[in-house]
């Protein structure tokens, strides 16, 4: 009847265990963190059935996780009383290490990489990083609503398999039992564990309980029986309802870890109370490492969601705009209901008042970011600034101020670091000029080159060298800045505006009187194949270049309709 079997792991999440223990060895104790984080994603996933099931929480309301340890047996307990598990949820949910796409990542990591304990981190692998601490785990487990014959119990002593098996449970919710490494004895011990709690754990909003530490009977005295007694080492309120100044930078910190599965403290985050028409409240952050799947259109993104400090859903994506999708954060709203589900969401109207409120926000607390740090910014530009390019085009209403946000590299720098704004660049116009230049190209070696740029370099015209896949998509979009129209260096004729002076324009017309002939014979010569032949001043050194003219699409725009085959 307890139907036991055995699984393997996939291979990929094999060798992603192995990387793990070895890669997080000299951080060890962040494995409490992450039991404790899934107790508490457990209870939110409680209470959040509780809304529309209330007998799952009758018979036990108060939810908590317990931290207990037997240092005779060398075991460390974590509970809790949340949502518990089906054998089939322990199965999808513990015997898969790896998300899809993660051993593609792999194949591509250097050794070097392979050590770094910050990617390895990217892929949530939580519940395993019991394993840098204990060489097998015991998970005993049963889903709220169940009855006590449905219990599981899952067993797993390091890399290779595990097993599952039904056992008669009489509690709800969550029981894992760590049996410490010998190298991992150090963690039986209760101030050991309350220091760490206190470090990782303190914001999570549900109590955290240890046995009272009885203090030792006196000389001669029995010490008394008593039941055993739990006390709260955390502060068991959850952060974001705490005013700002009283919340602490470190604690920001751990609750990003938390709620993003990063191992990364962010860069910067936003923590708003508005109360009025909208009364909600936002804890926004902006991480310091890129998912692997930030090109993945599928990819999770979106904020945590509660309703009046009850967690609704992850990854509620309705809330900020798809260039916005690296920012990770807490919305807790008390106007939408409490049965608000993904439909109602794209309903409600109030969703896009948050929107776009919360997109503001965002731009706002980037603005003063580049203001404040402009080192801790171009952190922010050099992971997210392509993605960032995809605003114009996204949210019209908000292209003036992502237009300051932006960063390029250009011919005043000749660097491949994108750190120039469109102000800087407005700021070194010269006297007469009316566009902002750009040349678009592959790569920066190919754009710095360009022979369109020759004119450019002689008059000390400044051009943005854009070389990023979304650019020219994104140009089109952004049209100008300023009032100063973008304009390609490779389209149509060179207009440099008065820039051009009376000499400039003597030289071109006789360039055009003496070039008259060889134009006609070379006209004759490509015949349809081209639209039009023209003397130039554009380029100094070269003989000739190709020009699209204005309303042709860009070559980038061309090469990678080419690539996708039409
Ligand atoms: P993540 O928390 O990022 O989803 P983890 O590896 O930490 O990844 O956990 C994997 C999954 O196992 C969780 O998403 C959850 O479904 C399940 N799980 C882990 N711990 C518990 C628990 N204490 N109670 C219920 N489910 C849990
Ligand atoms: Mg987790």
């Amino acid at each position: 009847a307890a139907h036991k079997e055995s699984h393997g792991f996939q291979t990929e999440a094999k060798q992603l265990l192995h990387l793990m223990i070895h890669s997080l060895y000299s951080n060890k104790e962040i494995f409490l963190r992450e039991l404790v984080s899934n107790a508490s994603d457990a209870a939110d996933k409680l209470r959040f059935e509780a809304l529309s099931s209330p007998s799952l929480l009758a018979e036990d309301p108060d939810l908590r996780i317990r931290i207990e340890f037997d240092k005779d047996a060398g075991t460390l307990t974590i509970s809790d009383n949340g949502i518990g598990m089906s054998r089939d949820e322990v199965i999808e949910n513990l015997g898969t290490i790896a998300r899809s796409g993660t051993a593609n990542f792999m194949q591509n990591l250097t050794g070097d990489q392979k050590k770094d304990a910050h990617l390895i981190g990217q892929f949530g692998v939580g519940f395993y990083s019991a394993f840098i601490v204990a060489d097998k785990v015991d998970v005993f487990t049963r889903r709220a609503g169940a009855d006590a014959s449905q219990g599981v119990h899952w067993e797993c002593s390091g890399e290779a398999e595990y097993s599952v098996e039904n056992v008669e449970w009489p509690d709800r919710g969550t029981r894992v039992v760590l049996h410490l490494k010998d190298d991992a004895i150090e963690f039986a011990d209760g101030w050991r564990l309350r220091s760490i709690i206190k470090k990782y754990s303190d914001h999570i909003a549900i109590p955290v309980e240890m046995l009272k530490e009885e203090a030792p009977a006196a000389e001669g005295e029995e010490p008394e029986e008593k039941a055993p007694e739990f006390e709260a080492v955390n502060a068991a309120q959850a952060l974001w309802t705490r005013p700002r100044s009283e919340v602490k930078s470190e604690e920001y910190k751990e609750f990003y870890k938390h709620i993003s599965h990063d191992f990364d403290d962010p860069l910067t985050w936003s923590h708003n109370r508005v109360e009025g028409k909208l009364d909600y409240t936002s804890l926004l952050y902006i991480p310091a490492r890129a998912p692997f799947d930030l090109y993945q259109r599928d990819a999770a993104r979106g904020l945590k969601l509660y309703v009046q400090r009850t967690f609704i859903m992850d990854d509620a994506e309705q809330f900020l705009p798809l260039y916005l999708r690296f920012v990770k954060g807490v919305l807790d709203s008390n106007d939408l209901p409490l049965n608000v589900s993904r439909e109602i969401l794209q309903k409600d109207q109030n969703t896009d008042a948050i929107k776009s409120a919360l997109t503001k926000r965002v731009l706002d607390m980037l603005d003063k970011l580049s203001k404040k740090d402009a080192d801790e910014y171009q952190k922010f530009w050099d992971l997210f600034g392509s993605v960032m390019k995809e605003g114009p085009a996204e949210d019209f209403s908000n292209k003036e101020k992502i237009a300051k946000l932006l960063r390029f590299s250009t011919t005043h720098t000749d660097d491949t670091k994108q750190d120039q704004s469109l102000e800087d660049y407005v700021g070194r116009m010269q006297d007469g000029q009316k566009n902002i230049y750009y040349v678009c190209a592959d790569n920066f070696a190919t754009a710095k080159s360009s022979p369109y740029l020759e004119v450019f370099r002689k008059k000390g015209i400044e051009v943005l060298l854009l070389t990023d896949q979304v650019d020219e998509w994104f140009v089109g979009h952004m049209q100008e800045f300023d009032g100063k129209p973008f304009q390609d260096v490779a389209k149509g004729a060179l207009d440099l505006g008065e820039a051009e002076n009376e000499d400039d324009k003597a030289e071109r017309e006789k360039a055009e009187k003496d070039a008259g002939a060889l134009v006609e014979r070379v006209k004759d010569v490509l015949k349809e194949r081209v639209e039009d032949v023209r003397a130039t001043t554009r380029l100094v050194d070269s003989p000739a270049c190709l020009v699209a003219s204005d309303n042709d699409m860009g070559l980038q725009m061309r090469r990678i309709l080419e690539q996708a085959g039409q």
